[in-house]
């Protein structure tokens, strides 16, 4: 799964864009993942702030 530390997320959709599944998506000041991830890793490693981080299970 995916933990999206939403108190560190500053909003910048930098991983909305990244995403290959279209799994992100950020409305308005909170950004949400669909089922559809993957758990690539991608955004974890665009994210500027370190807010995603990919927990494997
Ligand atoms: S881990 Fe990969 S599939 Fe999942 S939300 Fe991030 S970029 Fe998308
Ligand atoms: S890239 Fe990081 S700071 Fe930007 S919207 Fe995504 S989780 Fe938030």
């Amino acid at each position: 799964m995916l933990n999206i530390r939403r108190d560190i997320c500053g909003y910048c959709g930098a991983c909305v864009s990244v995403c290959p599944e279209g799994a992100l998506e950020l409305v308005d000041a909170y950004l949400t993942v669909e089922d559809t991830c993957s758990t690539c890793g991608i955004c974890e490693k665009i994210c500027p702030l370190g807010a995603l981080e990919v927990i494997k299970e």
